[in-house]
């Protein structure tokens, strides 16, 4: 049964008066079948035209290529329908918006017997709609986008509806936090207890419109000044209210220009108050100002004002020189200063200064003053303005204070600072008299010693008498400054030779050889003096100073109470232990200190008693330096501590691995008995390395004994405390006192090997060595001499009853691992 057989007429007749719908057939392949009225107006074939052909007609050139046509009777026929908006060609190749319906139709055993298809034009409806939501877009884009503004609505009620990112700026609220919420949330409290956010609704609904400005607060609680507008939205056609729109905006920064604005206007006020009563306050002012100001007419040359400063400074008690000419009727003096210095104003509109010392009614006083020409508007000279002060007093203070900060308290002696200004200007003078001038360092031998033993008070009258003594000295143009301490320096000033420098410092020294007399004690000290001239040693005053500090230490190297002068030799010894300082720094983290062993004899049967542990350094590069050539350096600066410390451990550590009882020396210098822990640094060598203290000696010089020898004596018994022993080293070469002897409980003295040197040539020597080995016995205490290097000496140590003997007859100094190969009388 077909289709077309099986509509009855009044349904063909209802398709067929449908005007509206194109409503046709297809064959089940697609084949458009019938054709309604509604179909020739839509797409514009007439039914002859389009009955037998494809719908596929209906569709682009694109979409049939892409098969669209057959997908879309496939989904009708496979679902029962296909529906969708979509563009179809008309027959004239316009295109129109459909709305597409195709439905399988199907007969009672369900099979496919076509489908039913209709297509409504929606094109206008379509461009309506189109535009309309165009529109709803861009006006939702403007309100959304201003920022400026806060924009919300309001409904009936006042709840927040929307919000825009102008009111988010504004207020701080995101939407999502306040649409909902009651827009009195924006009022302060004052506000919402006074009822306005009712009002202003009320307002806006009454009268179509509010506008307002106020606080209102943010989200934060912050405030801000606003300018609010509120009206009230209407449907078009009822006239029911249905909210609110409202627009705030921030005005608090409009707000604080016109305060700002206000305030300038109150100030300007204020000022021009003040301007009335300005020339009165400058009345008072130059009737008042510790200065004397004088102003004077240009054209007639009268006076035309002087305060009283001037008139009692200038005429003295009583004296008017208002309406006068400058001078007339002064003391002479006070009236050619006054016209010279008004005159000299009158040409300077730039003003004309001068410090002047000037006889005055009130006796001589440094004026400072100051004269201008004052001119009018029109370039003509007016007045001429003269100000002076009297800085009498106050240039005093200053050379006060000038001497104060270039001269030393105690001995009113130049300081440091003026020395320096003084060497300096010395330096240039010498440099254009082709003279020589000389930079002397001097420095008491010991000075420290009198200030411990006989107090402050009376190293300072030392110094004092000294200052005196070493002041006649020298020239008058010569300068003696005390730089701090018992440190003094000198500039000598157009020499005419080195000899001349030489000559003043050997007169300084003789100066100082007499005895002092102070507090009832007569005393000698001695001085060392470093010399520096220049231009031969240096031409800055700097370096020059620095050079003759460097002699000073030479001086004191020489042995004391002694002049040097400086030559190059000096300056490279100063850098070599500089030098050596920073490499020794290295040197102690590298390893590159250790010790050399040399042994300790026993004549009486030839046997190794102990060895005496030397530092050796060996510098990569200078090969092995001896310890003459650092531990100065070192005690200089203090690396001893840790120098001392190192030999210790390793001294310890190695002796502890010798088979035997020998002993081990380790040698001590004075410097590290100011290290308070001195005793717990043995201790631990001992404890570390497990050797008995029984086999460690120490050795110590007689200047451990001197200067602060109560608390050195203290650690040398804590020291024995221990169970070591302790030597006096050198012993016959320092002070050289038998007295020390006594002091502490030696176990041990060191003949000094330049006794033994000289024994055989010198009975001097010989007798000394006498004198300790004698009193040695006496106090049970053991003898080493030093440096015995041959038979002969030996053989007579011997008949002294020297205990022990080391020197190169025995064996030098070796490395640890060398120690047991050493050959000498021993292994004969
Ligand atoms: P010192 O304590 O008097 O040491 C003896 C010095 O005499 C050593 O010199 C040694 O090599 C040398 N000597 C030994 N036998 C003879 C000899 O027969 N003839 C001659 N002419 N000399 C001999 P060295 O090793 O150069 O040490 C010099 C000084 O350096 C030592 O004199 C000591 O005062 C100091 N010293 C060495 N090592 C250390 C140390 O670890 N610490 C401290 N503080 N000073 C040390
Ligand atoms: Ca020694
Ligand atoms: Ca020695």
């Amino acid at each position: 049964m077909s289709l077309a057989a099986s509509s009855d007429a009044m349904y063909r007749l209802l398709i067929q008066s449908v005007v509206d719908y194109a409503i046709y057939l297809l064959t089940p392949d697609g084949h458009v079948a019938n054709w309604n009225p509604g179909a020739q107006r839509a797409k514009g074939y007439t039914a002859d035209e389009i009955v037998g052909q494809h719908y596929s007609l209906f569709y682009s050139e694109a979409e049939r290529a892409a098969g669209v046509p057959a997908r879309n009777l496939e989904q009708a026929r496979s679902t029962g329908r296909f529906e969708e908006h979509g563009w179809r060609l008309r027959k004239d190749g316009s295109a129109f918006r459909a709305h597409v319906l195709i439905e399988a139709v199907r007969d009672e055993a369900g099979q496919l017997v076509g489908f039913a298809k209709i297509t409504r034009d929606c094109t206008e409806q379509y461009r309506a709609q189109l535009a309309q939501r165009e529109q709803e877009r861009h006006f939702r884009l403007l309100v959304q986008g201003v920022r400026d503004y806060a924009i919300y609505m309001l409904d009936t009620k006042g709840h927040v509806v929307n919000w825009n990112a102008g009111a988010e700026r504004a207020k701080g609220y995101c939407s999502d936090e306040i649409v909902g919420q009651h827009f009195s949330v924006f009022y302060t409290q004052t506000d919402r207890d006074a009822g306005l956010p009712a009002l202003s609704l009320a307002t806006a609904r009454l009268e179509g419109r509010f506008q307002a400005d106020g606080i209102r607060q943010r989200k934060d609680g912050s405030h801000f000044w606003t300018s609010v507008v509120i009206e009230p939205i209407r449907d078009e056609d009822s006239g029911q209210l249905i909210g609110y729109a409202k627009i705030t905006r921030d005005i608090s920064e409009r707000r604080h220009q016109e305060l700002e604005l206000l305030k300038a206007k109150e100030l300007a006020e204020q000022y021009s108050q003040e301007m009335t009563t300005l020339s009165q306050f400058l009345d008072s002012v130059i009737a008042n100002i510790p200065a004397s100001v004088i102003v004077q007419d240009l054209q007639s040359r009268e006076i035309l004002l002087a305060n009283q400063q001037a008139e009692r400074l200038f005429g003295g008690q009583g004296v008017s020189m208002i309406g006068k000419l400058p001078g007339q009727g002064l003391p002479a003096a006070a009236a050619d200063y006054l016209q010279q210095q008004l005159g000299r104003g009158a040409r300077s509109t730039k003003g004309y200064s001068a410090e002047t010392r000037v006889d005055t009614a009130a006796g001589a006083r440094t004026l400072r003053s100051r004269a201008m020409l004052c001119q009018n508007r029109e370039g003509q000279g007016d007045y001429v303005l003269f100000v002076a002060e009297d800085a009498t007093e106050e240039l005093a203070a200053h050379a006060q204070i000038h001497h104060m900060a270039h001269h030393d308290a105690l001995t009113g002696l130049p300081n440091r600072t003026l020395f320096h200004e003084r060497l300096k200007q010395a330096l240039l003078r010498g440099e254009d008299s082709g003279r020589l001038t000389a930079a002397l360092c001097l420095d008491l031998d010991n000075f420290k010693n009198i200030n411990d033993t006989l107090g402050h008070a009376f190293g300072d009258k030392l110094l004092r008498a000294l200052g005196k003594r070493l002041r006649r000295e020298l020239r008058e143009h010569d300068t003696l400054a005390r730089l701090g301490g018992d440190e003094f320096a000198i500039v000598l000033t157009g020499l005419e030779s080195r000899d001349a420098a030489r000559n003043t410092a050997q007169r300084l020294i003789a100066a100082i050889s007499p005895p002092f007399r102070i507090e009832g004690h007569q005393f000698t000290v001695g001085a060392s003096i470093g010399v520096a001239i220049a231009p031969g040693d240096h031409e800055h005053a700097e370096q020059l100073l620095g050079y003759a500090d460097m002699a000073l230490y030479e001086a004191k190297r020489n042995g004391r109470n002694r002049f040097e002068c400086f030559h190059v030799e000096l300056d490279v010894a100063a850098r070599q232990r500089r030098l050596v300082e920073t490499d020794l720094r290295t040197a102690l983290h590298l390893g590159q200190l250790q010790l050399h062993y040399q042994p300790v004899v026993d004549p009486q049967n030839n046997a190794i008693t102990g060895y005496e542990a030397l530092m050796r350094w060996e510098h990569p590069s200078r090969g092995m330096i001896m310890p003459m050539d650092f531990i100065p350096i070192a005690e200089e600066t203090g690396l001893i501590h840790e120098l001392g410390t190192r030999a210790l451990n390793l001294a310890c550590q190695e002796a502890a691995g010798w088979d035997s009882e020998q002993t081990v020396s380790v040698n001590l210098s004075p410097v590290q008995f100011k290290n308070a822990n001195l005793v717990d640094i043995v201790a631990l060598a001992l404890a570390d390395s497990g050797l008995p203290a029984t086999r460690l000696e120490l050795e110590i010089t007689e200047s451990v004994l001197l200067g602060n020898s109560d608390e050195n004596i203290r650690m040398l018994r804590a020291l024995k405390d221990l169970g070591v022993a302790i030597s006096l080293d050198d012993f016959g070469t320092g002070y050289s006192s038998l007295g020390y002897l006594r002091s502490f409980p030696f176990d041990r003295i060191k003949i000094d090997k330049s006794f033994v040197h000289d024994m055989c040539d010198s009975r001097e020597a010989m007798s000394i060595i006498r004198a300790i080995t004698e009193l040695s016995n006496s106090l049970m205490i053991k003898t080493t001499a030093e440096g015995v290097e041959s038979p002969e000496q030996m053989e007579r140590l011997m008949a002294e009853g020297c205990s022990n003997f080391q020197g190169y007859l025995y064996g030098r100094p070796v490395p640890a691992s060398e120690r047991l190969k050493q050959v000498g009388p021993l292994g004969e």
